[in-house]
């Protein structure tokens, strides 16, 4: 299974990259998460026709601003899942006189409403709320007998940990620099993600949604994730970047 960083950069583009949009080639289906700028990259890596699922987190434009691209994908049919009110955002954003409709797409497009899981989809899915200034879902899948947690925008909390517990990877959010915090815009930093990898005995983690203010250059993502301690399974998320569990 691979798993492609298509834009890693939180708030806007800059020559660091995209904003954030990741994507899971697993055997039998395609999954995109979030649909930042990065996603016009997805036709790169989707050349077949196995479905294609796209979990959005939450609705700050970071992630869901490369939605306007869609239509210069062939997808077989996609299928749309987030939060409560996903339908209502989707139909305004994706409409006249923004981008073209969601119904004029030239290929089906499914929307799915989720409460915190777990869910049997096609896959084995958990999801719960995270602790951000919007709400924001985290999401746990079970694809090809790996354990794949996604902990986009957040700051330290349980749910954060509850979703990664023992799984193969953890894709993390790291908005912050080393030893920021802050009560009012919860994110995390290299350590505070680290921390949860640590609590939840996740085996790897991969830093993504570097935001593009205060991470400047990819050598800074490097130094930051550097300086995290007590674990070591630390992967540096950059545009282009395929890891394979
Ligand atoms: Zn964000
Ligand atoms: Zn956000």
């Amino acid at each position: 299974m691979d798993i492609i960083f298509l834009g890693t950069n939180g708030w806007y583009d800059s020559p660091t990259g995209n904003t954030i949009c990741t994507l899971i080639n697993s055997e039998r289906y395609h999954i995109l998460l979030d649909a930042g700028n990065g996603i016009h990259k997805a036709d790169r890596y989707i050349k077949d026709d196995l479905p294609v699922f796209l979990f959005l987190s939450h609705f700050h434009l970071d992630h869901i601003e490369g939605l306007h691209v869609l239509n210069k994908f062939r997808f077989p049919g996609l299928t749309i899942l987030g939060q409560k009110g996903t339908s209502g955002v989707l139909n305004t954003i994706m409409n006249e006189p923004f981008t073209v409709p969601l119904e004029k797409l030239p290929f089906s497009v499914t929307i799915r409403e989720l409460s915190p899981g777990p869910y049997k989809l096609p896959f084995p899915l958990d999801c719960r709320f995270l602790r951000h200034a919007s709400p924001c879902m985290g999401y746990r899948f079970d694809l090809d007998g790996k354990i794949i947690t996604y902990c986009p925008d957040t700051g330290p909390c349980e749910n954060a940990v509850l979703l990664a517990e023992d799984a193969d990877l953890l894709i993390s959010e790291c908005a912050f620099l080393p030893g920021e915090e802050s009560a009012d815009w919860p994110h995390l930093s290299p350590q505070a993600a680290a921390d949860i990898a640590i609590q939840a005995k996740a085996k790897k983690l991969a830093l993504t949604h570097f935001d593009a203010e205060r991470y400047q250059s990819l050598q800074m993502r490097q130094e930051a994730a550097a300086s995290v301690q007590g674990y070591q399974e630390i992967i540096v998320g950059q545009d282009g970047l395929v890891i394979r569990i």
